[in-house]
């Protein structure tokens, strides 16, 4: 089965993609989705009681070295507050039991990289079970051999998510895995290890600035 590990719903306030929007693309593109909006378990929850068929994550806005960087949950129940020191959010996301996943760690042109500049490198070994190495948003593909590198170095799994905002995104990256039980986050993680990773990437720029441009209209945005 094709899993995208990163989308974001209308709930996120940056993109229109509404639960039953992304439910049809889903069905017409054979992709099951990762619901990872922003600080919010919300649209994942509406998604997962209408449809069933989803994961439900959460990407957190937390704090590396003084700086802001995003980490996400798979596998959530609870949400997580925002604005928490990195490590907090990580003990918060595995007392769950749900995944640790570390999206887009390197990416020069968003704000809210881990290790974007100032932020520099540290050590997360034991702490990250999957890096996001595929996202369909990044630019350069030396932040994404970066974040290649970055997941051998800490031996984590690799992982793949559009981080779609529009409709258009949807399945532009994912993994290629085995069948599991949507309850059962080792089981994913083990898939996934065996699993292929896929991505696309084309008119990052235009989907960039639109973005940017509705959630500035949608100002309730965090
Ligand atoms: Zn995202």
């Amino acid at each position: 089965m094709k899993v995208d590990m990163h989308i974001h719903t209308n709930v996120s306030r940056e993109g229109p993609i509404t639960i039953d929007r992304l439910r049809k693309i889903c069905l017409k593109k054979n992709i099951f989705p990762f619901i990872t909006d922003h600080n919010t378990i919300k649209g994942a929850l509406a998604y997962r009681e209408k449809y069933k068929d989803c994961v439900v994550g959460e990407e957190i806005k937390a704090v590396y070295n003084g700086r802001f960087g995003d980490i996400t949950g798979l596998f959530v129940n609870e949400e997580i507050k925002r604005d928490l020191d990195i490590f907090e959010a990580i003990d918060k996301i595995k007392a769950q039991g749900a995944l640790v996943y570390f999206p887009h760690p390197y990416d020069r042109f968003r704000k809210r990289s881990a290790f974007f500049e100032k932020n520099g490198e540290f050590d997360l070994k034991n702490k990250i079970d999957i890096v996001e190495i595929y996202n369909s948003r990044i630019f350069g593909m030396k932040d994404m051999r970066k974040a290649i590198s970055y997941s051998d170095k800490i031996n984590a799994v690799k992982g793949a998510g559009s981080d779609a905002h529009w409709p258009i995104e949807i399945g532009r990256s994912y993994a290629e895995v085995n069948e599991f039980d949507r309850d059962n986050p080792k089981e994913f993680l083990k898939n996934l290890k065996d699993g292929k990773l896929f991505m696309i990437k084309k008119g990052n720029l235009v989907l960039l600035t639109t973005t940017r441009i509705y959630a500035k209209i949608n100002s309730r945005f965090p």
